[in-house]
């Protein structure tokens, strides 16, 4: 039997396969690694990416492999080094290796679409346009639309219509003669570095912090500043050496961060092409984005979590600012971290990395201590701003209502006399927390899960925000008859009803995931802040993440005490993270700021040193709570969690697992344990949480296991969260 000339391609197939099957490779067809193929699969054509291409071994069983159907790229869509992330990223997460590979492409291109870039023309002023004064134009959109065009440049019509200027406006100037279309053709060309603007004057801190980054080898710089302190300049200068040195960019952000603001400092400081990368965008434009960085057209990408993948060559920086926010981690099917993947990525590529943030997480704090990274800390507000003052109001002296105590109150109408705006954070979405009656003490709970119904006031409904249940709320309590039932506990609903009538004059901004749907509708409420005088605005999470909010004097924390007693070993970091975050937002423009965070615990030994603005003695306290404990970053963690229509099948298959892991040297299990929430949207769910001191032991006791029981079976699920931010 003589094998020679056949030609094998090992590609990658959706499914839970944990590598690629063989594929032969018919002789009138060429394939590349890292281009897309079409191949049978069982009765099916699915696509997949070519890893390997090899000829056929004695091993390969050719009678029974497949030929490919179609090739779909001529040349790779991804390189040697991405595609080494990707295997590197189903290993070490233990998840299919599809999803790693496919993870890497936009919709479009994971369903077999061409790789063709659809070009969209420009919108261009004429040169009467940009001479033209955008007042003397009759129709007002027409004229906001010049305007626009005058401050920002040639733009796409879906770049038109993100900024609210829609095909009509543009039209009417182009039927005047003010503007024209013109098409795109752009090619692949090297970044240059060039500068529309002119860098600031690094500060000493700055400048020793930017000493640190070596540009020509693998280094993780942790930039540790406080909020204001100029760590975004930092970036902006390191950028410009690796785009001065003909190299690339990665930016990645949090979701909620990525605004037309961040966009726009980076667009304000480089010549270079920069695309975004985002969960906003609709399919067709996030294909040509990443497109366009996979062919060298864009010089920097700034994405959220999945754009760490995004190819693009002569990689030469990776910054990923917020490093220590939670939305870098995927939380279903593969449950990566996008700045471990990142570091990996750097570490293949053998390019530097800046991880920049006021709170960074424990893990990178360690590593920096333990020499692995480098580490900066900028101490002091940039543009010598004083830091905002942060006291605590002791809820248990005080009047209080709808949430909020007499002192915020006169502290909110205070600065909103001063003609200042105001920031109130509360952590709870909805008009009420529950829905009560108050003769006999009952609740409304969700029937799917094991969570009370939260109060919305405006839609008039009680909502179960983990399965999304709703009801009309009962008027008649089930339990005893009464017809005394009422919200109970204060939402963000609330708390903006009860500030309109306090401040009938003033407007209330609301930043939640009900008031704001979509990045457009976040940035109009940013919008209508920075045109706002004196205003309240009043949101949860959402207003703890990079936003510049210029006039805002005063932070009102409404609550952060549950974070205080909550059973996650991560709790407590997180909730520091986000005093120190939500605090920051007081006083960046030009008058100083005022913090008061209000308290049922206010002496409680865990806010003293962030009441001192000291993170580092904070993360230092944590940090030696968690070495005795094993807990990382000193030891290893994973969470298997199971799900099933009945508790004892939930329980009893972790418990089989546990036993199975423990057969592996050290290896420990804490459970399993029902689930803080431990029955959502009708099913059960357990947690075994899985600790070992060396990764190496972890990694050797679930790669078997994963491979041993199938993921679903029956009434049962269970997956397997590597690193999990959360152990509930
Ligand atoms: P961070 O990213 O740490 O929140 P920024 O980079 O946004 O901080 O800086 C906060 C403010 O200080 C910005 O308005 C910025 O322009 C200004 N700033 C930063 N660095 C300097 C500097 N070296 N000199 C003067 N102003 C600076
Ligand atoms: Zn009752
Ligand atoms: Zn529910």
């Amino acid at each position: 039997m003589t094998t020679t000339a056949v030609q094998l391609a090992d590609i990658v197939v959706p499914g839970p396969f944990s590598g690629p099957l063989s594929y032969r490779i018919p002789v009138d067809l060429s394939v590349v690694v890292g281009a897309r193929c079409q191949v049978p699969l069982r009765n099916k054509i699915v696509v997949g990416i070519v890893v390997e291409v090899r000829s056929a071994s004695n091993d390969d069983k050719l009678d029974k492999l497949k030929p490919i159907d179609t090739v779909l790229d001529a040349t790779p869509l991804l390189d040697a080094s991405l595609l080494d992330v990707a295997q590197w990223m189903s290993r070490y997460y233990l998840y299919d290796a599809a999803s790693a590979y496919l993870l890497a492409l936009p919709t479009l291109l994971r369903n077999g679409e061409s790789a063709e870039l659809i070009r969209e023309a420009r919108v261009e002023l004429t040169i009467a346009g940009e001479h033209l004064e955008a007042s003397q134009l009759k129709g007002k959109r027409q004229s906001e639309a010049l305007l626009w065009l005058q401050t920002h440049g040639a733009a796409t019509p879906s770049e038109l219509r993100r900024h609210g200027i829609d095909r009509p406006h543009w039209r009417g100037l182009i039927d005047k003669r003010l503007a024209h279309e013109v098409a795109l053709s752009v090619e692949p060309r090297a970044p240059t570095g060039q500068l529309r603007q002119s860098p600031l004057t690094l500060n000493d801190e700055q400048q020793s912090a930017l000493l640190k980054l070596h540009d020509d080898a693998f280094n993780v710089l942790l930039l540790e500043g406080v909020t204001g302190s100029g760590k975004t300049e930092v970036y902006l200068q390191a950028m410009a050496r690796t785009l001065a040195a003909g190299k690339r960019v990665l930016v990645l952000v949090p979701e909620i961060g990525l605004t037309p603001q961040t966009l726009e400092r980076f667009q304000q400081r480089f010549a270079d092409e920069l695309v975004a990368l985002h969960s906003g965008l609709t399919d067709k434009e996030r294909h040509n984005a990443w497109l366009q960085a996979q062919h060298g057209e864009a010089a920097i990408v700034v994405g959220t979590r999945s754009a760490v993948l995004t190819p693009l060559p002569d990689l030469g920086l990776i910054v990923i600012d917020e490093e220590h926010d939670a939305s870098f981690k995927q939380q279903d099917t593969l449950r990566y971290h996008a700045r471990d993947v990142a570091i990996f990525r750097a570490r293949q590529a053998d390019i530097p990395v800046i991880l920049g943030s006021a709170t960074p997480s424990l893990e990178s704090l360690h590593n920096a201590r333990n020499g692995r990274y480098q580490h900066a800390e900028l101490k002091q507000r940039a543009a010598g701003r004083a830091r905002p003052q942060l006291e605590t109001i002791d809820m248990r002296r005080q009047q209080h209502e709808h949430g909020i105590s007499e002192r915020l109150r006169y502290r909110i109408a205070d600065h909103l006399a001063q003609g200042q705006q105001v920031l109130l954070f509360l952590n709870r979405r909805g008009y009420a927390p529950s829905w009560f009656c108050s003769a006999c003490g009952w609740m409304a709970d969700c029937p799917f899960c094991d969570a009370r119904l939260t109060y919305h006031r405006g839609r008039h409904q009680t909502i179960c925000h983990h399965c999304g249940y709703q009801s009309r709320p009962e008027t008649t309590c089930p339990d005893c008859g009464s017809h005394e039932l009422m919200p109970l506990g204060a939402g963000t609903e609330r708390a903006e009803e009860a500030l309109e009538q306090w401040f009938p004059q003033i407007p209330i901004i609301r930043f939640d995931r009900d008031a704001i749907t979509t990045a457009d509708a976040l940035n109009r409420q940013l919008e209508r802040t920075r045109e706002a005088g004196p205003a309240i605005l009043v949101g949860t999470q959402m207003l703890a993440k990079g936003h510049h909010f210029e006039n805002v004097t005063l932070v009102g924390i409404l609550d952060l005490d549950a974070g205080l007693f909550s059973a996650d070993f991560r709790s407590r970091e997180r909730t520091g993270q986000l005093l120190v975050q939500v605090a920051g937002r007081a006083g960046r423009g030009d008058a100083a700021g005022e913090v008061l965070l209000q308290s049922w615990h206010p002496d409680h030994p865990f806010f003293e040193p962030l009441l001192q603005q000291d993170y580092p003695r904070f993360s230092d306290q944590l940090l030696r709570e968690r070495q005795p404990a094993g807990l990382p970053p000193f030891g290893f963690l994973a969470c298997l969690r199971a799900d099933s229509a009945y508790p004892q099948q939930a329980e009893n298959r972790l418990a089989e697992m546990a036993d199975f892991l423990l057969q592996h040297p050290g290896i420990r299990v804490f459970g399993p344990l029902p689930a803080i929430l431990s029955r959502r949207a009708g099913k059960h769910r357990f947690v075994l949480v899985v600790q070992s001191d060396k990764r190496s032991q972890l990694h050797a006791a679930l790669e078997p296991l994963v491979r041993h029981y199938p993921r679903q079976q029956r009434a049962l699920s269970w997956h397997l969260d590597i690193d999990p931010l959360e152990t509930l």
